[in-house]
């Protein structure tokens, strides 16, 4: 399992899919803040139900002091071997649920064009909090949104990510999103409580996905230790074939294999 993240900066990570990210933590220190649960989280189990920013009772840090840790971070940086090529709001938990998310976009954003221009901003949100009020117009504020969708059916959600909100809520939020990337992690477990790598839960997700029509679909499973132990990672050939049958729909879809390694199936 991971340590939480306890700073407001960490990284640069090298990630399967974004690259070399400069990763943007702001979560409260010392929890983990999610409304969801999944089953192969790597910071474990949320131990309190969260639905919106007023369940977390820890301190938010403030958009002033985020934007200040990301100018320190970046400063050292740019123009050497490590800097990023790009900044990743994501952290231990959900970034969306921040009560001033709008203005630590809007910090961040005026923060970058100041300093690396080019840099892109981008967020890791597991989709589940669409429908709180400013969380859309802000998400679209961002240059890249990654946008978590394990499958398409209430049932398969509650059994991999424990989520509370239906699916079809989930779909309704990720159609109003500017250039959507779906990013999907496919698990299996020894005890046979969750598979979302089956035929039919396939069919039903790139069903959902052709209605949310994104710009991108990212395919992965698991490479660190999960949450629930009886977990297991869905091997890379069958991940490219879900890969497949989504590019068979004209979905822009592309396996995952180990870190660094983005494998196409095509
Ligand atoms: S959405 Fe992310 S942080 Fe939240 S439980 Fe799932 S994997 Fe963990």
């Amino acid at each position: 399992m991971l340590p939480l993240q306890e700073g407001l900066v960490y990284g640069p990570v090298r990630s399967r899919r974004l690259g070399h990210s400069l990763g943007i933590n702001i979560l409260p220190r010392h929890v983990k803040a999610c409304t969801f649960n999944c089953s192969y989280c790597q910071y474990g189990w949320t131990k309190a139900p969260v639905r919106e920013a007023a369940d977390v009772v820890e301190t938010w840090p403030s958009p002033g002091a985020i934007a200040k840790a990301v100018a320190r971070r970046l400063q050292r940086l740019l123009g050497t071997k490590d800097a990023p090529d790009r900044l990743t709001l994501a952290g231990s938990g959900e970034p969306t649920l921040h009560p001033q998310f709008q203005d630590v976009v809007t910090d961040l954003r005026a923060l970058r064009d100041t300093m690396a221009p080019d840099l892109p901003l981008a967020v890791l949100s597991n989709s589940g909090t669409l429908d709180l009020p400013g969380v859309l117009p802000a998400l679209n504020d961002l240059d890249e949104r990654y946008m978590k969708l394990d499958g398409g059916e209430s049932a398969i959600l509650r059994r991999v990510n424990a989520a509370t909100v239906p699916v079809e809520r989930i779909v309704e939020g990720l159609k109003r999103l500017k250039s959507v990337v779906i990013q999907a992690m496919f698990v299996r477990d020894r005890l046979g409580r969750i598979d979302n790598a089956t035929d039919l839960a396939v069919v039903n997700w790139i069903g959902v996905l052709q209605l949310i029509a994104p710009k991108a679909v990212h395919i992965c499973s698991i490479d660190k230790p999960p949450a629930w132990p009886y977990l297991q990672a869905v091997p890379l050939p069958r991940l490219q074939e879900i890969a497949r049958r989504a590019q068979a729909v004209g979905l822009d879809a592309m396996a995952f294999g180990g870190v660094g390694r983005g494998t196409a199936a095509r």
